[in-house]
């Protein structure tokens, strides 16, 4: 059983149904991808802060390019009789990236771990940045200030670099992504349930493990769970695939108490602008100097979303108090968000009110995800994605399938990690850098991972 059809949720169905299981996906919603998968900027990236990271991001770049043979189980997919053709499939805009430099990412730390990847760069300087990315300002403006401060006006005296990556760019529709995932599922056998709650995780009292759920119909306007449609549904493996919901569906099940890896809520904001039209054709930017990052859209737009500015407010929510955040955007956020991308591209015009999305991000203490058993036996989880998981739900879905099995088998994967051999790429995957008693992971501390 997987509990919530997300994005992440929805891959790990299908590969696990691949895998010859009987799947059940419960999710609240009256269809796939409807949770914070739908308000992603879905940005196609490689730099993370540790190896298996980018690994994650470079192996689903890959399935990503191939995803109409990955959805329909043909081509290099196809050790089932290939699923019918979907009317839409979702695609990779492949225009590549530019990090530009900021102190708390080390280019030498990310370029030795591009280097061991074998992911494609350029160093750009500042000359070359202005070439590659007309209408740029390469000021360095760091650290970050905010944007109603003197500060932020202040000249920059010295010029920025970037990293490129010719590879990435973004996913063109996050919510078709999801539901092409859903439907290949269903389509080869999971069953999905939706408008149904998960209220409780069921357990034998002797053994402790899980045997299955209880649900209840869900009303998706008042966001309340209704007295009508009670039912247990049998399982014997359970995975958390709930996003920010996700430390409520721990706590149905009593895991949590052995993590080292803290999780918290936190609500966020990504607003376009339109004028002047494709003022960002590519590659997208990731401006840690200004706390933003943007990408284009369909249609000329840009995305604008921030990188958790310390300077900034952080907008942390409990986790009981999810369904009652505000999903109007504000002007606050706007603001910040706009004036910075204005500050990098002189000619973005800010429109008068603010336009874009808002949603919620389950960030784990080190903004990296928990793709992990738990010390309640069969219950996996895979959470805490921090804001920069989408990218990587093509590779998610094969490793928690290869590690419920493996683990189901036997194997010891807390002391023993797990290793994940790549299909594309051939690399291997530590999965124990995602574990959720991991110490080790040294990273930017940001939604960069
Ligand atoms: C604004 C924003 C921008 C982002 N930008 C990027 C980006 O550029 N690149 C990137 O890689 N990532 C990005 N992310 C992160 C990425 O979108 C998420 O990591 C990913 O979508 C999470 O997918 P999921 O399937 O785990 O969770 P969700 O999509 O949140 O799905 C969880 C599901 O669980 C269901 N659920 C919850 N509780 C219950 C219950 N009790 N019973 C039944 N069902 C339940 C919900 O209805 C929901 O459908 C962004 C996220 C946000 C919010």
């Amino acid at each position: 059983m997987v509990i919530g059809a997300g994005v992440i949720g929805s891959s790990i169905a299908l590969q696990l149904t691949r895998n010859g299981h009987q799947v059940t996906v419960i999710d609240r919603n009256p269809a796939a991808g409807l949770g914070s998968t739908s308000s992603s900027s879905a940005v196609v990236r490689f730099n993370y802060s540790t190896f298996d990271a980018v690994m994650l991001a470079w192996e689903s770049y890959f399935l990503w390019k191939e995803w109409k043979s990955l959805i329909d189980g043909s081509g290099s997919f196809g050790k089932n009789p290939a699923n019918e053709s979907q009317p839409h499939y979702a695609q990779l805009e492949d225009i590549g990236c530019a990090m530009l430099d900021v102190p708390v990412l080390s280019n030498e730390k990310t370029l030795g771990l591009f280097d061991k990847a074998n992911i494609p760069y350029e160093i750009w300087d500042s000359k070359t940045l202005k070439v590659r990315m007309p209408g740029i300002d390469a000021g360095k403006y760091w650290p970050n200030k905010p944007v109603k401060s003197d500060e932020f006006w202040h000249e920059a005296s010295e010029e920025l670099g970037a990293i490129y990556t010719p590879a990435g760019g973004y996913i063109n529709d996050p919510l078709l992504a999801a539901q092409n995932l859903a439907t290949a599922a269903s389509n080869e056998g999971a069953i999905f349930r939706y408008r149904k709650a998960v209220t409780k995780i069921v357990k034998d009292s002797t053994s402790g493990r899980v045997t299955g759920v209880e649900i209840f119909d869900f009303d998706t306007q008042d966001k309340s769970v209704l007295t009508s449609g009670a039912e247990f549904i049998a399982a014997d493996v359970i995975v958390n695939v709930t996003g920010p919901w996700s430390t409520l569906i721990n706590k149905m099940a009593g895991a949590g108490s052995d993590f080292t890896v803290e999780l918290k809520p936190l609500r966020t904001e990504v607003h376009q602008i339109s004028t002047p039209k494709n003022i960002l054709p590519g590659p997208i930017l990731g401006d840690l100097d200004l706390g933003t990052y943007a990408r284009p859209a369909p249609g000329g737009i840009t995305l604008i979303g921030g990188t958790e500015p310390e300077c900034d407010p952080m907008d942390w929510v409990e986790p009981g108090d999810i369904d009652e955040v505000n999903m109007t955007r504000t002007v606050q956020v706007f603001e910040s968000q706009t004036y910075r991308f204005a500050r990098r591209f002189a000619d973005a015009q800010i429109p008068s009110t603010p336009a874009g999305v808002v949603g919620v991000y389950d960030v784990s203490s080190d903004w990296t995800p928990i793709y992990d058993k738990t010390d309640v036996p069969g219950f996996y989880v895979a959470i805490g994605t921090s804001g920069n998981q989408f990218k990587n739900a093509p590779a998610v879905g094969f490793i928690m399938a290869h590690l419920i099995q493996m683990v189901e088998d036997g194997a010891d994967h807390d002391n023993q990690p797990i290793t994940y051999k790549c299909l594309k790429t051939e690399h291997s995957i530590d999965l124990g850098t995602f574990s959720r008693k991991r110490t080790g992971n040294t990273t930017s501390g940001t939604v960069m991972g």
